[in-house]
């Protein structure tokens, strides 16, 4: 089963997404396999993270700010190419394992749609998968 998400980004920041993977689960009534949660964009991204510190988030985003910065030298016309890096060192998708019904996440974990490129109307897909 299929199942797409929006979700409308006025800033860069992590969006906690965790509830609707956990919905989609829920609604394909899959018990035992995986859900693959995937973003069709070039400057946003997925990632598994904390989600009990809200400062670790904060903590992401300036990391990833120092680490790719707007360069001089950067020649994409958009300008935008700070965001291409950071949501390629995020990745486009995550994969987690569903066992008994729930997304087997640890405690501290949770699902992360990424905006780099704000504002955006974005989407999302949860692709749940029985195995
Ligand atoms: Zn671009």
């Amino acid at each position: 089963m299929l199942y797409k998400y929006t979700l409308s980004a006025q800033r860069e920041d992590l969006y906690n997404i965790t509830t609707q993977v956990r919905e989609a689960v829920a609604n394909s009534g899959i018990t035992s396999g995986i859900a693959v949660v995937y973003c069709p964009h070039t400057t946003a991204g997925i990632t598994i993270n904390e989600n009990a510190d809200p400062d670790v988030i904060h903590d992401l985003l300036i990391g990833l700010n120092k680490a790719f910065p707007d360069r001089a030298e950067f020649r994409h016309g958009e300008g935008n190419s700070a965001a291409h890096l950071k949501a390629s060192a995020m990745g486009s998708s995550a994969t987690v394992i569903i066992d008994g019904g729930k997304l087997v996440l640890g405690t501290w974990q949770g699902i992360y749609f990424c905006e780099f490129d704000p504002p955006r109307n974005r989407k999302f897909y949860v692709k749940i998968i029985g195995a």
